[in-house]
């Protein structure tokens, strides 16, 4: 069973990591704010350490942004009850630690992996 983690969990696992210690892999990896996973990236050094999805919880679309913002925007904030972060998983990278959080964007013909670095300054 995947872990359920709430907002203070998620902080500290953001605050467990520093940016400076960041393998070669993910230092490849841009993605201050959302970005579909590219191809060519390794996705099975990520491991999935929780989850952000509540079970049974009524669906949420509602987003989270302040005035200008987009949800790709970099300076989005974390807002755990929020689309797309009720979606999302919590990923670590098995080599250096680096924390993501992922969902998947399923459109009506598309399905998109999306990965955002966990940024523990915005997560509200
Ligand atoms: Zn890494």
């Amino acid at each position: 069973m995947m872990k359920n983690l709430n907002r203070d969990e998620l902080l500290s696992l953001a605050k467990s990591f520093d940016p400076k210690d960041k393998c070669p892999d993910c230092l490849s990896l841009s993605c201050e704010g959302w970005e579909s996973i590219p191809g060519g990236f390794m996705t099975n050094s990520l491991e999935c350490v929780g989850t952000l999805r509540v079970e049974d919880a009524p669906e949420c679309w509602e987003e989270d942004l302040l005035k200008g913002m987009t949800i790709w925007s970099t300076d989005a904030p974390i807002s755990t009850a929020f689309h797309p972060y009720n979606k999302s998983d919590v990923f670590e990278c098995k080599h250096c630690g680096a924390k993501y959080l992922r969902y998947t964007e399923c459109g009506g013909y598309y399905v998109d992996e999306r990965i955002r670095e966990l940024n523990a300054k915005l997560i509200s």
